[in-house]
């Protein structure tokens, strides 16, 4: 293996054999993309399709019905009849389940897959000469590309240039510190991997500086490579209500157990033979799991999170979509998620007041920011016509194309005063310098910042050509303008210079016009000259007042969190409604004053909070938890990850957002808006409805099946409904409304309702009731069907008067129940189906009309056609165990299956406590 570590770069590139200046050629990339491979750890080995079939029968509810199934076939052997039937269709319908299984837990994967790819890393490299983005797996060993704050370090390297570069390599060295690297030393070969000084990995995060490096090594390759078995991510965690639900699949096969064997006893008791009791036990613990449903909610969740992405959310961890229906506070940043982040210069001020744009004034201010500076301006020549446009921060950008209206170009600027040192602008020091050399060999400095921050450390301030001391008179006036431009919401940037003698530069180099690591002696952000302010407005985006105002109606309170002066941030958050009359603002320097106890006790009452850096939001998010808010918060830099991790739902800028913001969170705003957390809420509280609603719908109708069996063995009836029959009715006709309520668009006013409280179970507000109230009515419509079916048409069949008359044990000895049986079945599933619509909404269906859910309207159709063919197609009807019915016992079968309808309807017409 080659030390890198140990040569020049000069070394490094030759024997890479590529070119520090150009990069690659396209045609060099792909040949080496074939001899290296892809830049990307090998993923974790796929479960292959068999052993995901074999997991699927790895569940409790499973088990519990293969066992039945077996046991069943081994007591009909011992009974002596033969019978494969049942124990083969049950077989069967579970291992339809399996591969319904298989095939969703694939499409549920690929969609995650999809999303992940979305949010995948990109890398800025050098290819013939041309700057390019491109996704991290292309890159081949012998790229030179370019390592910026915030992102990751795409795949191993050697520096070639390196400011102020200071790279996170924890994952990898166990360094807990940033570790600061240098390009142009050369170490020597037992130099440890956290010394490598003038190297970079894979997986490293630049959390300051930037610079460059050629790859050196990629993929399986790299450091993090050899260990890569070790960091392989953990499978996707179950959300908590799949836990719940899994823990309820568990008490109902228990409790299924129990009545089953309550059933048996009461049977055995009652004289009735074992093997009957045995089977209608069989049957019992099949009605009462319900085995369709943990397949039911994964579609639900994978469907939920496809409809976000769509809106723009990128949903990185399943839960998020439970949690954001319970979010009740979204701390926002203003720029770029609640304004355009378009920033347009409007106002110019010195010392003297407001500034036309011609005046001598100006010009300084607008020379000295395209200076200081780090956007690149394009201007493009087309005939005649000339068109400009600039990239990189939104801020800076408006200073150069400020002054490029007023003929100073910054390309210029830069080739006559080049830069030698700089200190990156940083969100926490909210301040930026860079130092130049001037054509006369002068060196000065230039700061530009935050009004508040700036002016304090200046000592002089500019007039008319002359630096003069500055007057408590001077700050007064200042202040007072940088308040009146921020009180019209616009930002302000004091700007300041200083000029510096060579000789207070330890290492300065005459020749040198690149940036380097210049030592001063005294510090360079102090004793500045004042030259003036400069006001940008960022208009709000259209969106967000009445995203701010659904917020608001859905019990969510919209907090604005901002590195902006307080003034600024006040005007905006009132413009959109943010800030109401009884809110307040606190700034960074109030926060960090007050103490956790207080700041809990205080902090609904504020909307704004100005000034901060991001460490303070991981304070604001604990502090609104300890209130026992569900919190969601906005970040895009490095410093922002302890936040998005703290707080209960993470939202990444995916536009703005560094690689180290977007792993840290747990959704991804595509679109950097705040209208999408709040569309993203909406989604979340409807994807929760409609899992509830499904939840209902299944179990009141496992219990009604429950309730048909028990009661009617307590009346000493035959068994009304087969093992075979309820498997189909749970697995087929009951699961296609489910998934179709699934899609049921979300209720009209599900964000006038208060958040739904994450501690609150799902079956909490008298859900537990209603199933049961809804099952029993289920559950005697079917025993119903039953009764009259032996009553009417099976007793028909026995001629023996004695019997007639006798006692119900004795009926039940000698009927052969199919009429009932098949009576029982086709009201239990048909009745199933038309309860389906009551769960829809809590609200009539005449007021919602019968076609808004046209999914649920088509599974109603296709099951009940399947209902009809299977009692009437004799090959099936034989499997089933049922017999064609008459156009009169049909009749009674639509009567019984249509009242729920009617009963429900009475019910929700009826006044709510
Ligand atoms: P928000 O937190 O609302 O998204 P922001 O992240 O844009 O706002 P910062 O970028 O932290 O806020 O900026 C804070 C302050 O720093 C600004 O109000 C401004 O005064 C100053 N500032 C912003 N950008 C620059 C820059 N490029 N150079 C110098 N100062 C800047």
């Amino acid at each position: 293996m080659m030390n890198w570590h140990c040569i020049t770069k000069e070394e490094a590139e030759k024997t890479l054999q590529t070119s520090i200046d150009k990069g690659l050629s396209k045609k060099e990339v792909l040949k080496r993309q074939k001899k290296y491979g892809l830049n990307i750890l090998a993923a974790k080995k796929k479960k292959n399709i068999i052993i995901k079939f074999f997991n699927q029968f790895a569940d409790f509810m499973i088990i519990t019905l293969i066992c039945a199934a077996l046991i069943s076939f081994l007591v009909s052997l011992l009974h002596g009849e033969l019978d494969f039937v049942d124990p083969i269709i049950i077989l069967l319908i579970i291992t339809l389940n399996a591969i319904l299984g298989v095939l969703q837990e694939t499409k549920a994967e690929k969609s995650l897959e999809a999303l992940q790819k979305m949010s995948a890393p990109t890398a800025h490299v050098l290819r013939d000469g041309i700057i390019t983005s491109v996704d991290a797996k292309e890159l081949v060993p012998g790229d030179i590309i370019y390592l910026e704050t915030g992102h990751f370090v795409p795949a191993d390297g050697r520096l070639i240039t390196a400011t102020n570069l200071k790279v996170d390599e924890a994952s990898l060295t166990g360094e807990s510190h940033p570790v600061e690297k240098e390009a142009d030393i050369v170490l020597k070969e037992d130099a440890l991997l956290a010394d490598r000084s003038n190297m970079v990995t894979a997986t490293g995060i630049v959390t300051y500086g930037r610079g460059t490096a050629i790859v050196t090594a990629t993929g399986m390759n790299t450091e993090v490579g050899h260990i890569a078995k070790l960091i392989m991510e953990d499978d996707t965690p179950m959300t908590p209500l799949q836990k719940r639900l899994a823990s309820t699949g568990k008490a109902l096969g228990i409790a299924a157990l129990l009545i089953c064997i309550v059933i048996f006893i009461i049977g055995i008791l009652k004289n009735r033979p074992i093997f009957d009791m045995f089977m209608t036990s069989v049957s019992l613990a099949v009605a009462a799991i319900p085995e369709g449903l943990p397949a039911i909610v994964t579609i639900m969740l994978s469907l939920g999170v496809q409809r976000m992405a769509k809106k723009n959310a990128v949903i990185r961890k399943l839960p998020a979509v439970e949690t954001l229906g319970s979010a009740t506070v979204i701390c926002s940043d203003k720029t770029g998620t609640l304004t355009q982040n378009k920033m347009t210069v409007t106002e110019l001020a010195s010392i003297h007041g407001k500034e036309r744009p011609d005046s001598s004034y100006s010009q300084l201010l607008l020379t000295l920011t395209s200076l200081c500076n780090d956007s690149i301006l394009q201007v493009t020549n087309k005939g005649k016509h000339s068109s400009v446009s600039a990239t990189g921060e939104p801020t800076e950008k408006a200073f150069i194309l400020a002054a490029y209206q007023c003929g100073i170009l910054k390309p210029q600027l830069d080739l006559n005063n080049p830069r030698i040192h700089e200190i990156p602008f940083d969100s926490t020091r909210k301040l930026m310098t860079t130092v130049h050399r001037e054509a006369s060999g002068n060196i000065r400095s230039i700061t530009k910042g935050a009004p508040d921050i700036l002016i304090p450390k200046c000592t002089h301030v500019y007039q008319n050509g002359r630096e003069i001391p500055m007057t408590q008179t001077h700050i007064k006036f200042m202040e007072k303008q940088n308040q009146s431009m921020a009180e019209r919401a616009l930002r302000v940037i004091a700007v300041a210079y200083k000029n510096i003698s060579s000789s207070d530069i330890t290492n300065y180099n005459p020749s040198k016009r690149s940036v380097s690591n210049l030592e001063f002696k005294k510090p360079l952000e102090s004793g500045l000259i004042l030259v003036g302010l400069i006001g940008m407005i960022d208009p709000p985006r259209e969106e967000v007042a009445e995203a701010v105002l659904t917020c608001q109606m859905a019990g969510i309170k919209p907090v604005m969190i901002t590195g902006d002066h307080v003034s600024t941030a006040c005007a905006i958050a009132k413009e959109l409604g943010i800030m109401g009359s009884g809110d307040l603002a606190m700034t960074g320097a109030e926060l960090a004053r007050i103490d956790n106890d207080t700041l809990v006790e205080q902090i609904h009452r504020y909307s704004v909070f100005a000034r901060v850096s991001p460490e303070h939001k991981v304070r604001i998010v604990k502090a609104f938890q300890a209130r026992e808010e569900v919190v969601a918060m906005t970040g895009d830099g490095v410093n922002d990850a302890p936040a998005l991790k703290a707080a209960d739902i993470g939202c990444a800028m995916g536009i703005t957002g560094t690689d180290v913001a977007k792993n840290a969170a747990d959704m991804i705003l595509t679109d950097d808006n705040f209208a999408t957390i709040v569309a993203a809420v909406k989604e979340g509280r409807g994807i929760y409805d409609n899992i509830k609603k499904a939840i209902h719908f299944l179990l009141s109708c496992n219990i009604g099946e429950i309730i048909t069996i028990f009661v009617a063995i307590l009346l000493g009836l035959p068994s009304p409904l087969l093992a075979v029959q309820l498997l189909w009715v749970n697995l087929v006709t009951d699961s296609l409304p489910a998934i179709s309520l699934g899609v049921e668009p979300a209720a009209k006013d599900i964000m006038k309702k208060k958040p739904i409280p994450p501690n609150k179970g799902m079956f909490a507000d008298g859900l537990v009731f209603k199933i049961l109230f809804e099952g029993i009515m289920i559950g005697f419509l079917a025993l119903l069907a039953f009764i009259i079916g032996i009553r009417v048409y099976d007793s028909q069949v026995i001629t023996d008067p004695l019997l007639l008359h006798g006692n119900t044990v004795s009926i039940a000895a000698a009927l052969v129940p199919n009429i009932g049986r098949t009576m029982s079945f086709a009201v239990l599933s048909l009745s199933q189906l038309f309860h389906s619509f009551n769960m829809r909404s809590e609200h009539s269906l005449t007021k919602i009309g019968l076609f808004s859910n046209i999914k649920l309207l088509l599974s109603f159709f296709v099951c009940g056609f399947l209902q009809v063919i299977v009692i009437s197609f004799k090959p099936l009807a034989n499997i089933f165990k049922v017999v064609p019915l008459n156009a009169a016992q049909w009749s009674v079968v639509l009567v019984l299956s249509f009242l729920p309808v009617v009963i429900v309807e009475i019910q929700k017409s009826m006044p709510k406590k």
